[in-house]
């Protein structure tokens, strides 16, 4: 039997890392989620139906509770992910970010290491701290170069100087107290279960309600995308085979710009939807985002040749597959979109 804990567990990347850990026969898993705007009851109760599923609804900036929860779980593996992390949202109110991704980590590395102390040797070497942060820590490259564990970091927005401080935090409990901590730092996410606050699923919904969408500058902007499934697959490699004190880069190897990814979007809805066709009459450039990096790409290459990982879904056929996944699953979408969030600018404040 392996236990774990997984913040952030009812998110978009949390939950696929949680079905994937509860294929494992005789997982136990248990979510520690406050259930924020961007947490899913439907994801929830998808999980919850699976047995060795358990969520606990609390706040990870409370270290006395973060403590209790780990004491009692006794997890082999807590995989950090809970975080707000929406880059708008982190330049209309900084404070959230500051607190839950920077405090909230000390408080998971407060109670791992507490925990962690007292186990016996063998439990001490085995135990695992997995921090799962970005690479916008690493700022923006130019047209060229991929980053690397090495880059220097150099964040520019609310959010990823937040995620920043909280890598070094996971650094910092390895080496001062010997916590058993792997950092990895990937590259943008897509899949089933994200919060239509992002790209894909904010222009697949827009484009579904003939609503404008809204391209930043001129879109020329470039992201590395990659499947949430792989990224899951990686966590878990990190958790088995990482070695403490380590970073790993995580990588789709699928560079897009934003204006393809929106123009791919549009193609497949043209042909699944076609009565509002062609969806890319609704492109609208938007006044950019500020500070906005102007592209990301990851070197992936010591994650695969240390972990034997490499991404194995192909973007196009994701991308089909994630399009059709909001298709079929408005129960899952649309109250999101009816209570909290249903399209409208953010982060336009400089
Ligand atoms: P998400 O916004 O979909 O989910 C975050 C989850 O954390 C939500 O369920 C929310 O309720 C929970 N949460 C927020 N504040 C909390 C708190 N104080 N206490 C307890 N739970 C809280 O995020 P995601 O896209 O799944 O990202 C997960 C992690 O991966 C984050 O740490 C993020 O920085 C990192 N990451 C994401 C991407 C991406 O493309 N989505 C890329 C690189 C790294």
């Amino acid at each position: 039997m392996k236990r774990y804990v997984v913040t952030g567990g009812a998110g978009f990347i949390g939950s696929a890392l949680c079905h994937l850990l509860l294929s494992e026969s005789d997982a136990e898993v248990v979510a520690v989620d406050r259930m924020t705007y961007a947490a899913n009851q439907v994801t929830l109760d998808e999980l919850s139906s699976q047995a060795g599923f358990r969520h606990i609804d609390a706040d990870v900036r409370d270290v006395a509770r973060m403590t209790e929860i780990v004491q009692s779980v006794k997890p082999d593996v807590v995989f950090h992910l809970a975080a707000e992390t929406h880059v708008d949202r982190s330049i209309d109110g900084p404070a959230e970010f500051v607190t839950t991704n920077v405090v909230g980590t000390y408080a998971m590395l407060e109670a791992a290491r507490t925990y962690w102390s007292d186990l016996p040797d063998e439990a001490k070497q085995h135990f695992r701290f997995v921090h799962i942060s970005t690479d916008e820590v690493f700022g923006s490259l130019g047209a060229e170069g991929h980053f690397s564990e090495t880059t220097p970091y150099d964040p520019s927005s609310p959010y990823s100087a937040s995620k920043a401080g909280s890598d070094h935090l996971a650094r910092a409990w390895q080496r001062t107290y010997g916590l058993p901590v792997v950092v990895s730092n990937c590259s943008n996410n897509y899949g089933p279960r994200q919060f239509p606050e992002k790209l894909i699923p904010l222009m697949v919904l827009n484009a579904l309600e003939g609503k404008a969408l809204p391209v930043y500058g001129t879109g020329t902007n470039v992201r590395d995308w990659l499947h949430v499934e792989d990224h899951a697959r990686a966590l878990k490699m990190m958790a088995e085979h990482g070695v403490p004190g380590e970073v790993y880069c995580v990588g789709g190897g699928s560079e897009r710009t934003n204006l393809q990814i929106v123009h791919e979007v549009c193609r497949i809805l043209d042909a699944r939807r076609p009565e509002n066709a062609p969806y890319a009459d609704l492109i609208e450039f938007v006044t950019d985002r500020p500070g906005h990096d102007f592209r990301y790409a990851i070197d992936a290459s010591k994650i695969d040749t240390k972990l034997g990982w490499t991404p194995r879904q192909d973007f196009e056929a994701g991308l089909e597959e994630t399009i059709d996944w909001y298709l079929t699953h408005e129960a899952w979408w649309r109250p999101l979109r009816d209570k909290h969030y249903s399209g409208e600018r953010l982060g336009v404040k400089a």
